[in-house]
Formats: C-alpha cells, sequence, structure tokens
C-alpha cells in the first residue's frame, strides 16, 4: 500500500517539466515603461500647463488643483482604454504586507441603453472602498469604518495585464474617515518631508545656499526561493502558512556552496527574464539576479529609486514575481524561512538621502564640503541607530522574520552600525580630538573620498552586520524578505529626521559662539561619537562574546523575538519620536502596535493548527502504517523461524507516542486565550507555544528518517529544494 500518491504524482509532473518557451522577446527600448502613464507620456498628452503643474506635483508633492486633475483624468482614461483597460483600480497599501485594491468599470450606461466610457478628476483623486475588512488597529469601529482612497500623484498609475484584459491601476494613500492613516504609505511620505525639513536646517546652517527637496531612495535586494508547484500542493503547511513546519535536513543542503552564483537553471533562467521583461514594461528597473546560498534560493535587485515610488513597485514585484512563478509551474517562496537547516532569505534595504543640489549625502563626495556634509549626515544616521535601534529591530519584527534574526545566517537581533574600518578610524580620531580643526584657510581635507573607495569593495564588507555602511548609503539587512520595505524606512527616515534637528540646534549654538562651519560641525560630530559611538561596531556579529558584549558593556538591546521587540513600537521614546516630527500621532502608532501584535498572534495560531493536524492526520498514520506492516512481516518471519531485528519500530512507535503527546500540549495551549494584554499573549506564544512546535517539528521529522519511503506522505526536502 502506498500512502504518498500526492508525492508520486508530484514527482510524475515533475519529471517531464522544461523550460518555458517564451517565443521571441522584445527589445528593452521598446518595452521599458510601456505601460506606465508617466510624465514623459503626460507631456505627450497634456496642455504644457497642465503637464507644468502635474510635474511640479511629481516632483514635490505640490497639490493638484480640481481642474488639472480633471485633465489629467481624460488623459489618462485615453490612454487606458487604448491599451485595452476597461476598468480602474485604486491600488493602496494596508497595514498587511500586501497590497489591496478595487476595480471599477470606466463604464456608464445612457437612458438609450448605450454604454460610454467615464472617469473624471475626483474619480481619479478619492476613491471609497469599504475599509470594515482591513486591520485598523482599533482606529476605526466597524459601524464607521468608512476608508478613503486618495490617489498618490508621486507615483505613476500603471496598467496590469492579464491574458484577457487590461485593468488602469492608480496608486494610493489609504486613509480614515477621521484623516488617521491605515496605510504603508502616508508615514512614509511624511517622514522624507520630516527628514526634508531638517535637512535643509542643518545644510543651511552648513552655509548652502541652494537646497532642492531631499529625498530618500531605496534600492532593495530580494531573496525567495522556488519550488516546483507540483510539491507544494501536496503540503498542507506550505500552503497555508508558507513555509515548511515539518521535514528533515537532506543529505545534500548547502554544505557544499555551490549554489551560490553558480549557473542558473535554465527553467529558472526562463522564468527570470519572463518576469524582468514584465518589471520593465511597468518601469521597474530590474537590475541583477543570482543563485543565492541556499540551494533553490535566488535573488534580484532592482536599480534604487524614491523610496516612495520604489516602495510601490517593490510591492508589485513581490505581485508579478509569485504570478510568473507560477506561469512556469514554480511556487515563488518569500517567507524569510521555508526552510530548517538552509539559509532564509532577507530583503537588504539599501537607503540614502540627497536631492539635486547637493547630490547623495551619503557619499563621501570628492570634495572637503562633500566630506563634511557626508561626516554629518552618517553622524546623524549613528545616533539614529543608537537611540532608535530598538524601533528598527520592531519594524521588521514578525513570526517568520524570528526564524531568521540572530540564527547563524542572518544579523544579529541588536542593531549596531557598521561603517569599515576607515571611516570608523575617521569619526574615533575625531572623537578623540585628533581631527579638530580646519586646515589651509578653512579647508578640510580628511582625503576621504580615497579612502571611502576601498570600502566600496564588496568583499570587504562585514556581512555579520544588521545595518552597514556601504561606501555611498547604509544597507538594513534585517529585514524579512516578504515585508513590505516601507515600514524600514519610515523609521529610517524618521530616525534621521530627529537626529539631524538635534544636529541643527547643537551646530546653530557652535555658530553662534563664531566658530566657522568646518569647525563647529567637528565639534558636533565629536558630541555625537561621546554620546552615541558606541553603536558602532565592526568584529563578528554571529559571535556570542558580541552577544554579551552588546547588552552587557555597550548596553544596547538584545531582543530576540516579536514578542521582545514588537512592544518597543509604543515605548515612549517612539511615541514622542513619531508625534515630535509628525509622522505618526500616538493614535496611529498604537494601532499599528495591535495590528503587527495581531498578525504575530495570528501566523503563530495557524502554524500551530497546521502542525497538530499535520501530525494527526498525516504522520501518525504513516507511522501506524508502517509499524503495522512491520509487525505482520515480523509475525510471519517468526513462524518461519526467522528473527527480525525490531528497534526500528520500537523507535517508530516510540516516536509516534511522543509526536501525539506533544501534540495534544500544543493543542491545550493555543485554545488558551486568556491574557490580559497581547503583550502576554506573544510572550506566551514566544515562550511556550514555539518552543512545542520545535519539539512536536523534532518527532515528525525522526519518523521521516524511520519510515518508509514509499509510506512518507509529505515532499521531501531532498525533493523540493533541487530544481528541474
Ligand atoms: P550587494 O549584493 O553587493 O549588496 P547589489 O548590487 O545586489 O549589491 O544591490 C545593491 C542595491 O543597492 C541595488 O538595488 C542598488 O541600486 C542599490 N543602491 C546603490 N546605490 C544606492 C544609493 N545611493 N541609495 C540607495 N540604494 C542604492
Ligand atoms: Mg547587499
Amino acid at each position: 500500500m502506498s500512502s504518498n500518491l500526492a508525492r508520486s504524482q508530484a514527482l510524475q509532473t515533475i519529471s517531464q517539466r522544461a523550460p518555458m518557451d517564451l517565443g521571441k522577446t522584445e527589445p528593452l527600448s521598446k518595452i521599458w515603461a510601456c505601460d506606465v502613464f508617466n510624465l514623459a507620456r503626460m507631456e505627450e498628452s497634456l496642455s504644457k500647463n497642465a503637464f507644468k503643474a502635474m510635474k511640479k506635483t511629481f516632483q514635490t508633492g505640490a497639490l493638484l488643483d480640481p481642474a488639472t486633475a480633471d485633465v489629467v483624468a481624460a488623459a489618462m482614461k485615453e490612454w487606458a482604454i487604448s491599451k485595452g483597460a476597461k476598468f480602474f483600480s485604486h491600488i493602496f497599501y494596508p497595514m498587511t504586507n500586501v497590497t489591496a485594491e478595487k476595480h471599477d468599470g470606466f463604464i456608464i450606461t445612457s437612458p438609450e441603453g448605450n454604454a460610454i466610457t467615464d472617469f473624471s478628476g475626483s474619480l481619479l483623486i478619492k476613491g471609497e472602498p469599504d475599509g470594515s475588512s482591513f486591520p485598523n488597529g482599533s482606529i476605526r469601529a466597524t459601524n464607521s469604518a468608512r476608508g478613503y482612497t486618495a490617489w498618490d500623484p508621486t507615483s505613476p498609475a500603471y496598467i496590469m495585464h492579464t491574458a484577457n484584459g487590461a485593468t488602469l491601476m492608480i496608486p494610493c494613500v489609504f486613509l480614515s474617515w477621521t484623516g488617521e492613516s491605515l496605510d504603508k504609505k502616508i508615514p512614509l511620505l511624511r517622514s522624507n518631508s520630516a527628514m526634508d525639513s531638517a535637512a535643509q536646517r542643518v545644510l543651511t546652517l552648513m552655509g548652502e545656499t541652494e537646497i532642492t527637496t531631499l529625498n530618500s531612495s531605496c534600492g532593495a535586494e530580494q531573496e525567495y526561493f522556488l519550488i516546483d508547484e507540483a510539491y507544494a500542493y501536496a503540503r498542507p503547511d506550505i500552503m497555508q502558512s508558507g513555509r515548511t513546519l515539518y521535514g528533515a535536513p537532506p543529505a545534500k543542503g548547502q554544505q557544499f556552496d555551490d549554489h551560490y552564483f553558480g549557473a542558473i537553471p535554465e527553467r529558472v533562467q526562463v522564468f527570470m527574464q519572463d518576469f524582468e521583461d514584465k518589471l520593465y514594461r511597468l518601469g521597474i528597473p530590474a537590475k541583477t539576479h543570482h543563485n543565492e546560498v541556499a540551494p533553490g534560493q535566488f535573488e534580484i535587485a532592482p536599480y534604487f529609486e524614491a523610496s516612495n515610488i520604489a516602495a510601490d513597485h517593490q510591492q508589485l514585484l513581490m505581485v508579478i514575481m509569485k504570478t510568473t512563478a507560477k506561469a512556469h509551474g514554480f511556487l515563488c517562496m518569500l517567507h524569510e524561512k521555508p526552510f530548517a537547516g538552509v539559509n532564509g532569505s532577507g530583503k537588504h534595504v539599501n537607503w540614502s538621502v540627497g536631492n539635486s543640489t547637493q547630490g547623495n549625502l551619503l557619499d563621501p563626495g570628492v570634495t572637503p564640503e562633500d566630506n563634511l556634509h557626508f561626516l554629518v549626515f552618517c553622524a546623524a544616521v549613528i545616533r539614529g541607530v543608537h537611540l532608535y535601534g530598538p524601533l528598527l529591530r520592531a519594524v521588521i519584527a514578525t513570526a517568520s522574520n524570528d526564524h531568521r534574526l540572530g540564527a547563524n545566517e542572518a544579523p544579529p537581533a541588536i542593531l549596531s552600525v557598521y561603517l569599515g574600518d576607515q571611516l570608523e578610524k575617521v569619526f574615533n580620531e575625531i572623537k578623540d580630538g585628533k581631527i579638530s580643526k580646519t586646515v589651509k584657510g578653512g579647508q578640510m581635507d580628511l582625503g576621504l573620498s580615497q579612502i571611502l573607495k576601498f570600502d566600496r569593495d564588496p568583499g570587504d564588507r562585514n556581512r555579520t552586520s544588521p545595518f552597514a555602511f556601504t561606501g555611498n548609503r547604509f544597507e538594513f539587512r534585517a529585514v524579512g524578505s516578504s515585508q513590505s520595505v516601507s515600514g524600514p524606512l519610515v523609521a529610517m527616515n524618521t530616525m534621521l529626521a530627529d537626529s539631524l534637528g538635534w544636529i541643527a540646534d547643537k551646530l546653530e549654538s557652535e555658530l553662534n559662539s563664531g566658530k566657522d562651519v568646518a569647525t563647529a560641525s567637528l565639534a558636533v560630530l565629536k558630541e555625537v561619537m561621546e554620546l552615541h559611538g558606541t553603536v558602532i561596531f565592526g568584529g563578528d556579529g554571529y559571535s556570542s562574546e558580541w552577544h554579551t558584549a552588546a547588552v552587557k558593556e555597550r548596553g544596547l538591546k538584545n531582543l530576540p523575538t516579536s514578542a521582545d521587540a514588537l512592544p518597543e513600537l509604543i515605548s515612549p521614546e517612539v511615541v514622542s519620536l513619531f508625534e515630535r516630527t509628525g509622522v505618526l500621532t500616538p493614535a496611529e502608532l498604537h494601532s499599528r502596535f495591535e495590528v503587527y501584535a495581531e498578525q504575530y498572534i495570528n501566523s503563530i495560531d495557524v502554524e500551530a493548527k497546521l502542525m497538530v493536524n499535520m501530525a494527526t492526520t498525516m504522520i501518525y498514520p504513516a507511522a501506524v502504517s508502517y509499524l503495522s506492516e512491520l509487525s505482520a512481516t515480523s509475525a510471519t518471519l517468526q513462524e518461519l523461524g526467522i528473527e527480525l531485528d525490531n528497534s526500528v519500530a520500537k523507535d517508530i512507535a516510540k516516536e509516534a507516542s511522543s509526536l501525539m503527546a506533544t501534540s495534544s500540549q500544543l493543542k491545550a495551549a493555543y485554545e488558551r486565550h486568556d491574557f490580559d494584554s497581547v503583550q502576554d499573549h506573544m510572550r506566551f506564544l514566544a515562550d511556550t507555544v514555539c518552543p512545542l512546535m520545535a519539539e512536536l517539528r523534532g518527532y515528525g521529522d525522526t519518523l521521516e528518517t524511520l519510515i518508509s519511503d514509499e509510506l512518507w506522505p509529505l515532499p521531501k526536502y531532498r525533493e523540493m529544494l533541487f530544481i528541474k
């Protein structure tokens, strides 16, 4: 008898897979942004005045007047219809990590029964999805749950194609009836503008006279796994929780390092080409792709863009990656730890700030002035990470990312800053007063431009740091692969705004005491280093020595689980930070805490239930079947006078009993609901439920290694991780 029918069918399907035939590919020049209503398209279709107004809004976020909105709406509709669209949709970014959309037809009917199309400026600008089912963290009672979507004219509209049609997608913010943000876009826009104001103050004090709007930039490196879709259907855990809840390690995992940067399997390469063509059509600048460390793991990194657009593009990229993978017979897994025992997936968020007049302020630049700007902005980041490290940890806290952080493959759950040897030395010399005065008539040349080139070599980078300077940007490496980049960007922009504000105050008083800009700046840099230099760490972030030293000697927080980290979102310091900078009100912040806590609780609840279910209905039955086969054979052999070693049967019986006993304990645990607060509930999940799940998995995985392969119902790691 075989109980692995689904598994053997999957193997059969997969043995016949071949790379998809994509037909002729189009040149980049023909497809680039062809489905985007961008400035170039607007210039073609709008009057000079309307285009001018639109361009200003696009570049500075200035309000758009209703008359221009009507003109833009009409042009957008004509363009979309010419592309085959019959519907439009406001697309928005609720507090979950996914996107939401509500589709409306352009159609209206006339009294004569004719159908015509209509799309006014007001329809473009405002939508009203019934928001009651989106998580809002008790900002709105369900009976007054009206939510609004409003067009974000700084992020261009685009067309989404399916096999049978097309829809005009309009990126939007999502807010409550009372004006509170219910989404991930509003705080990002607000954090950019808070950072802009503070940066303007600092640059003005440093003597700059022409300063255009500052914005943050983001380039996200996205790691993901591909497995054959046929396997996924045979695994309830993958289908429902996005990861394997059971699975014994394969003989060959990632120990040979033969996958990293190896030749990409052809079927995957064809998927990537198809996927990247789709991104190009949507104006998403896909730039690099390669194999990652674990078998079946890959990475894609688009070229960086303004963070608001990068965040929208990142969401879109995740959607397109999943749908394209499906068309190629793959399941694209964005979970942070889909397979135990091999590396998990992260999303490195590369971040910098700048404008068109001063350039990238996190680039050391080529002139002494550039060097000084750079040092001041870099110091602001150092101060930010020191003061708000727990916030940075909180914005990446999810049940799934907890599996990755602090394991020996991903950054630790302690936030520190890596600067590289040379830059760390410069900052330490400033701290020690060795560089305090300007040389040669107000000029200060630290030669940073030359020495920092060295750090741009990726080979030299410290891969164990959660927050690293990488030549002209910081790279936040602890972000999870399934997450929206918005939360991390908001936290970084906001901590920077706060630090720049503090620096501006200090600079102002130093300048008032008669110092020149360079001397005053160095005095402030010295103070930043004295107060916050302890967050800089260039050593091995994975080592246990660091874990001890960071906490005991440097006073940094180690927040290993989401239960530890999420409450930091509503610590008095963080509430005050967001309120002061105008990025989130205390009510908005509390609502976020509630939503994220609920997501943590729900994720673990689903996994715990699935584990018990799979233990009871799949693993235990396989154990019992095999035991019954073994005992029947043993009895027959005994009649023939042959003695069969029954140690395997004994082991199976023992593991199967432990499996069921732990299942019952886990069930009793997840059924508990008598908690005084969400904090208590999260603590219980982290301290009691997660360890029980790990224990249960242990029995299941041991059984996998004992039970006949023929009877094992779940596709195994060795099958899923190696792609045909
Ligand atoms: P690595 O794997 O070596 O870290 P990648 O080339 O894979 O580097 O990814 C680097 C990412 O950083 C890309 O998305 C790139 O566009 C982005 N990036 C480069 N410069 C900046 C910058 N100034 N600001 C933000 N992101 C940047
Ligand atoms: Mg990187």
